[in-house]
């Protein structure tokens, strides 16, 4: 059964139940906005003598009777979004709390990492999209050693050899974050290759979209995921400048006629570039960013040095811009550029030609919330 806390369980100060609750979490928020009620497992028997008591001062004494007996319980706070559910013990209990909010709601829970029944009900309910944090969506407290899970409204069917890659994946960082970053194996997809590899010949402007992860795969024990470009996001910018995208993945293309017009024969990432990556992972959480170009893929990331920390560079942007303002004929090879500009450590930046972008490339990034996800 489900009982409002704020206006059953506190109002009527129902001490005897709240001592069997431990933590009723969200105390300090702002209650307006938020919903709080505990799904209490009871047995049969307990429900149809409750259901038999004649008016609501009888239920209330009933639920605060020593004897009343609880099996197990678990607290939902929800605002007109999502729903958290806290202190998950029984997740026999996640078909009666579904049906117990609206089906536009997105569910949100964390359970302990290692427990791996519980975890494997939750997913064979369909929730997915594992990630590590500290703070829930509606700000509350999360354990250290749980992982979150979500449930978007409507999803009926998921590919669970991918969630459970993915819980894999997040465990995994969990595990090793000593070094306190986050980091993901990815590697496109031949289609994204083939679209990459014809747009700076194509375009005459520069050309910037979003990418997405469209799935992932296990190759020698290692996680992988298959970037692809996200069709709907492509924009077309000026001649030489489009601005970077506010997403987690993104690219942008140097178009063939810059080259020509400006005379040079490679064409690396510029300071700007360096400039807006920094600021989308500031502010979109980006993880990174492939600059495309007639020679191959600059990808830029932030390296694991900075990773870990990179509060200490947010207002360092006219130093980064100048550090990073590399003229287009310092180096003779793209090989060469990046020796060096790895050897400036803010960011790491991976170059593939086009003859190796079928080959996978590891990232790192910072934590959001104390946590990773992907
Ligand atoms: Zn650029």
């Amino acid at each position: 059964m489900l009982v409002d806390i704020d206006s059953i369980i506190l109002k009527y100060n129902l001490y005897n139940l709240i001592d069997k609750l431990s933590d009723i979490p969200g105390s300090t928020m702002d209650k307006s906005l938020n919903h709080r009620a505990v799904v209490l497992g009871i047995s049969r028997d307990t429900m149809d003598n409750m259901n038999m008591l004649a008016t609501s001062q009888n239920r209330l004494d009933f639920l605060n009777n020593v004897g009343f007996s609880i099996n197990s319980y678990a607290f939902l706070i929800c605002n007109n979004d999502i729903c958290e559910i806290h202190n998950l013990n029984d997740t026999n209990m996640i078909p009666f709390i579904i049906k117990s909010v609206s089906p536009t709601i997105t569910f949100w829970v964390s359970v302990e990492m290692n427990d791996v029944k519980n975890i494997n009900n939750l997913v064979s309910h369909r929730f997915n999209s594992p990630f590590t944090s500290r703070l829930s969506p509606l700000h509350n407290n999360v354990h250290d050693d749980t992982i979150c899970l979500l449930k978007a409204p409507g999803t009926t069917s998921s590919d669970l050899g991918k969630v459970y890659n993915d819980i894999e994946h997040i465990s995994t960082q969990y595990i090793s974050m000593g070094a306190d970053i986050c980091n993901i194996t990815a590697k496109f997809t031949p289609e994204t290759i083939d679209h990459l590899r014809k747009i700076p010949v194509q375009d005459t402007t520069e050309i910037a979209g979003a990418m997405k992860i469209v799935g992932n795969h296990k190759e020698h024990e290692k996680i992988i995921y298959d970037i692809e470009i996200n069709d709907e996001s492509i924009v077309k910018g000026d001649n030489e400048l489009v601005e970077v995208l506010n997403d987690r993945y993104n690219f942008h293309s140097h178009p063939r006629d810059a080259y020509i017009r400006n005379g040079v024969n490679y064409a690396w990432p510029s300071s700007h570039d360096y400039i807006g990556f920094l600021k989308a992972v500031f502010y979109s959480k980006s993880v990174f960013h492939v600059v495309v170009t007639l020679e191959g893929i600059y990808i830029i990331s932030i390296s694991p040095e900075y990773a870990g920390n990179i509060e200490i560079v947010k207002y360092e942007y006219e130093y980064i811009k100048k550090l990073y303002q590399i003229p287009y004929n310092t180096f003779k090879t793209p090989e060469e550029y990046i020796v060096h500009v790895n050897k400036l450590k803010i960011f790491n930046v991976i170059y593939m030609s086009w003859n190796n972008t079928m080959e996978d490339f590891t990232i790192y990034y910072p934590k959001t919330n104390g946590g990773c996800s992907i």
